[in-house]
């Protein structure tokens, strides 16, 4: 019974004849010592029924009084007498020999053996009742049995329930252990440099004789620099897969935790198993939350995490590289590391893992569209030229996401058309085409989008302007122009910053033209162009009073984790002439975009016009409008 309830409850798409390949019995004898000990249980408990059943359940039991009166009447012939039970036996009409007739309980009764005695009944003494050896051991047994099993099971799981209190510090499940992690360097596109860097540690984990023949230093300690999404933990992974090495992973945030101790003792665990399995990785995952400077952390540090640190330290002290276990750690903010990490013999080399330029953006998204089923006239180039400033997770969703595009409009190949709205989507939000914008606001979100477009049209060396758009996307914005660099830019000079500050006024200015008043549409410009101009004072050196001359500020330690105040590196005085100067210059552009686009008056009205009935106008269009109007 027990072999069918298994296998059909838990064997999931098992069919018969599968039952044959080998695979299969295994599986189903697994299963089975899986379930054993609740059989056992369960046969152990009908056991014990059965036999209460037949030795006691069927001789009533009755209170001693009438026991006696049984005795006395001479209907119990004879009587044996337990610790804790009589039986009064005597002769039915069915049976020849004496059966047991009752039971009670003794009393403590000494005229009982008179009674006895005076009625002529057998009388003897049964030291217990006997429930055989086997149900007493098992009764012994089985419940340390379970209660050994379930502990085992529990521990070695981390088990779903309760498992921070059984398991504190040893819960493995929090510590994802790969054999193999099957991914190379192949599955990793556009971070050449990083993958060059961990090249050697590939090398080093595939023969580590070499290295200690000549005596190098090996670095025991990694850390991968780069923001979300750039494919830091896919690298760590390439790394261990290309030595074909265990990987283990753990989350910095994992390690802190509520109770004190807890930390400390998971970093050792996790040590010790890759310690067991050398040459092996061991990956630490926002490596920040538990290596926060001391000094910084200020109220937020707690002796928890501190001692988490401690351990981790002591653990990458307690090993040399021959051991064979390389840690990676992964982080986007190694400045708020703690400096005791970062020395020689802990993490004492770092790599950057950069979001990826044009050209590996583009391989980034050939090796994710190698999954799915590709239009040919796709264009990947410029799929890679629209994905500016996303990292390669960005990228993977968006190769998905207009796979599932595709799938929606029931189109058999991936186009070019899937890939734009993907874009879009990934950008500014899920497309909403159905909010109702009032025409008045529409009215003005088309003018002032048309100034971005004809602001940047006009600017030398602008980034081309690649579409318009009036359909409101995601919660904020009510329109966007989308501007696409020709080329990867590194470099800007001073007279292409003022004229992306121009592009960013523009769209206000064009309100002012047009309706002689302005909205808060252009909040995000405004902030995004004060950024701009303040910047070319501070970092650039690109004012006429500080020229060359860099104005840091940063952000200092304070009480909250990442809040704290402005530390600024100059005088009051000399940020009185920032704000003024950065105001003085925006004013300045704003006068001249307000000039400029005055004398286009013709042109703007042609594309906000254009804009408001067909919603988007793409480049070809553009051009062609403004063309138009000359
Ligand atoms: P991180 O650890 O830096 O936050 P992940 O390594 O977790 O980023 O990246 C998430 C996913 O994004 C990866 O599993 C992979 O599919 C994709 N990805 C990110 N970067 C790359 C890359 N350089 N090449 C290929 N895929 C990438």
């Amino acid at each position: 019974m027990s072999d069918q309830v298994g296998r059909n409850a838990f064997d999931v798409p098992s069919s018969s004849e599968s039952e044959s390949t080998g695979e299969k019995p295994r599986d189903w004898r697994r299963k089975i010592v899986k379930w054993l000990p609740l059989i056992l249980f369960a046969g152990i408990i009908l056991g014990q029924l059965v036999i209460g059943w037949g030795a006691g359940n069927q001789v009533p039991t009755v209170e001693y009084s009438v026991f006696k009166e049984r005795v006395a009447i001479g209907e119990i012939t004879r009587v044996e007498i337990g610790v804790d039970n009589l039986v009064g036996l005597g002769i039915r009409s069915d049976a020849a020999e004496a059966v047991p007739l009752y039971q009670s309980v003794p009393v403590d009764d000494p005229s009982f053996v008179d009674l006895l005695d005076e009625h002529n009944v057998e009388y003897y003494a049964v030291p217990e009742r006997s429930t055989g050896w086997l149900t007493s051991i098992l009764g012994w047994l089985l419940p340390l049995g379970l209660i050994f099993y379930f502990w085992r099971r529990m521990s070695r799981k981390g088990g779903v329930m309760g498992s921070d209190i059984l398991s504190i510090g040893k819960n493995k499940s929090r510590i994802v252990a790969e054999g193999e992690t099957g991914v190379t360097f192949d599955d990793v596109a556009g971070v050449d440099e990083a993958k060059a860097e961990l090249e050697e540690i590939v090398d080093f984990l595939k023969n580590p004789d070499r290295y200690s023949e000549i005596g190098g230093r090996i670095p025991k300690g990694i850390l991968l620099v780069g923001a979300p999404g750039t494919g830091k933990t896919l690298l760590a992974r390439a790394v261990a897969g290309e030595a074909g090495v265990p990987f283990f992973r753990l989350s910095g945030a994992d390690f802190v935790e509520m109770f004190v101790g807890v930390g400390a003792s998971r970093v050792r665990d996790l040590f010790k198993q890759a310690r067991g399995k050398s040459p092996a990785i061991v990956f630490i995952d926002e490596l920040d939350a538990i290596g926060k400077s001391r000094a910084t952390a200020g109220m937020g540090s707690n002796d928890e995490r501190e001692q988490t640190l401690n351990q981790l330290l002591v653990e990458m002290d307690g090993f040399d590289a021959t051991t064979g276990v390389i840690v990676l750690a992964a982080t986007n903010r190694p400045e708020i590391l703690d400096p005791a990490l970062l020395r020689p013999g802990r993490f004492d080399r770092q790599v950057l893992v950069d979001k990826p330029d044009l050209i590996g953006r583009q391989q980034i998204l050939v090796l994710h569209a190698e999954k799915v089923k590709l239009d040919p006239a796709v264009d990947m180039n410029r799929v890679a030229r629209g994905t500016a400033g996303l990292a390669g997770a960005d990228l993977a969703n968006i190769v998905n996401e207009a796979a599932l595009l595709a799938v929606r409009s029931e189109r058999k190949r991936v186009t070019q058309e899937d890939f734009s709205e993907a874009i879009e989507k990934t950008l500014a939000g899920l497309s909403r085409p159905n909010r109702l914008v009032q025409k008045r606001e529409r009215n003005i979100v088309a003018y002032h989008e048309t100034g971005h477009a004809l602001m940047a049209h006009m600017t030398p060396n602008a980034d081309p302007v690649e579409k318009i758009s009036i359909v409101p996307r995601g919660l904020g914005a009510l329109g966007y122009t989308l501007q696409l660099p020709a080329e990867e830019r590194l470099l800007l000079t001073r007279s292409e910053l003022l004229g992306r500050i121009d592009v960013l006024l523009a769209g206000r200015a064009v309100e002012e033209i047009e309706f002689e008043d302005v909205s808060t549409g252009a909040g995000n410009d405004l902030t995004r162009a004060a950024e701009i101009a303040r910047k070319m004072i501070t970092d650039y050196g690109m004012s006429d009073k500080f020229r060359n001359v860099y104005l840091p500020s940063r952000r200092g330690g304070g009480f909250l984790d990442d809040g704290g105040f402005l530390q600024r590196e100059y005088s009051e005085t000399t940020q009185t002439y920032i704000d003024e100067e950065t105001a003085r210059v925006i004013d300045e552009r704003y006068n001249h975009v307000l000039a400029t686009l005055s004398e286009k008056r013709p042109e703007i009205e042609r594309v906000a016009e254009t804009l408001l009935s067909e919603e988007v106008v793409e480049r070809e269009r553009f051009e062609e409008l403004i063309q138009a109007v000359n």
